[in-house]
């Protein structure tokens, strides 16, 4: 729970701690869900708008609690409609989310620490260290920012994205039967700066709100958490929020290269990190994600996608190809065209459900592992 000079941000907190922080102040537990309401589904910055409420608890609140909020910074769209949204975090920290729309339904990837500790070396943000976790109000507020922007500007549908529609969408999921606009989000997904798992205490109370029905009402199907493969954070994960989907960036098939390319696994090596997602509880159905980029000449032969295949065998899967996302300073190659499509169909061929992700948002800085959150100077 995040305090400004002892006064309390709300926007960081579950129903339940809301209902607690007023009972604290002898207050009726119903008020909890208006007032919960009021900030999540309403949008309310301050305690004024809250007509239903008294004056009297309305000006108490005030005096002990704020409604944190955040405007984007800047926000840049792709040729093909993705947008690009960077965050100022008022302490010389900047994170990024990206919106992508897909035939009206938009996946937002957002962001869970300013910079990373994962020190991966194939990507932009590792190398920026880590500067701090998000708060679970900063986390919330990225996705109610971008839902005020498409309110304002809703996308204009792009193009038919073929296979695109189901990067992030559950290939056997059935509609909701929820009424869709080009306003709403569909699916979240932590896939954005920084490491989701090395800020689970703020990142477990933030995806409650997500999903709570008095809050921002997004269906658990569609929380996916992506981690590099931190064994007890997932084991937490699982026991507190076993309804989320989960995705792994697996990215190498022996430990020889994962532990060169993610030092996260001289510690957890690919064989606990499997035992771990074996053991996850997933729903029903649902599959565990496989992300795997794709590195020109390291790990991108029929050699590794049989490796890759040999591994997840026995867990439910679906695989996620990441054609690398060249950087400066980076040495890594992109891999060609050929061999992105014969990985591919290796896997296609045996039955597996593969997505090779394009590379939305390329013009614009906005693909995958290509996020920075650099604040303009001046
Ligand atoms: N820390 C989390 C989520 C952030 S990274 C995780 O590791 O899963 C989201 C995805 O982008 C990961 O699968 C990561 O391997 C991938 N990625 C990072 N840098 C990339 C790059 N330059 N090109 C393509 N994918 C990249």
């Amino acid at each position: 729970m995040t305090t400004v000079n002892a006064k309390t941000d709300l926007k960081g907190l579950t129903l339940p701690d809301l209902e607690r922080f007023l009972q604290g102040k002898g207050k009726e537990r119903f008020r909890a869900t208006q007032i919960f309401k009021w900030i999540f589904q309403q949008d309310a910055h301050s305690f004024e708008e809250m007509t239903n409420i008294s004056k009297a608890l309305r000006l108490e609140l005030a005096e002990t609690a704020f409604i944190s909020n955040l405007e984007p910074e800047a926000v840049e769209e792709g040729s093909d409609g993705t947008r690009k949204y960077l965050f100022n975090l008022g302490d010389g920290n900047g994170v990024e989310s990206v919106l992508i729309p897909i035939e009206g339904r938009n996946t937002l990837c957002i962001s869970s620490q300013a910079g990373c500790a994962m020190a991966c070396e194939f990507c932009l943000t590792g190398t920026f260290k880590l500067t701090r976790n998000l708060t679970t109000a900063e986390i919330v507020n990225q996705i109610m920012a971008v839902k005020r922007d498409l309110l304002k500007n809703p996308p204009t549908l792009p193009a038919s994205g073929g296979e695109g529609r189901e990067i992030f969408d559950d290939s056997d999921d059935t509609d909701d039967g929820l009424s869709h606009s080009p306003a709403d989000i569909r699916n979240i997904v932590m896939m954005g700066m920084g490491e989701p798992l090395h800020n689970l205490d703020n990142v477990i109370p933030a995806i409650k709100i997500m999903i709570d029905g008095n809050g921002l009402q997004l269906s658990n199907r569609r929380v996916t958490v992506s981690t590099c493969g931190l064994v007890p954070e997932m084991e937490r994960l699982g026991r507190e929020l076993p309804n989320v989907n989960l995705a792994v960036s697996l990215n190498a098939t022996t430990d020889e290269l994962r532990d060169r390319i993610m030092p996260v696994n001289r510690k957890y090596p690919i064989r606990e990190l499997l035992r771990a997602c074996k053991a996850f509880p997933l729903p029903g159905r649902r599959k565990v994600t496989f992300e795997y980029v794709m590195l020109g000449g390291l790990n991108d032969t029929l050699e590794d996608a049989k490796r890759l295949l040999r591994l997840i065998s026995d867990i439910p899967n679906k695989v996620n190809l990441i054609p690398f996302n060249e950087h400066e300073g980076c040495d890594f190659k992109a891999p060609t065209r050929a061999a992105v499509d014969a990985f591919h169909k290796y896997l296609i061929d045996r039955n597996v459900t593969v997505i090779t992700r394009d590379s939305r948002g390329g013009d614009i800085s906005a693909a995958c592992g290509q996020l920075k959150g650099k604040l303009r100077k001046g």
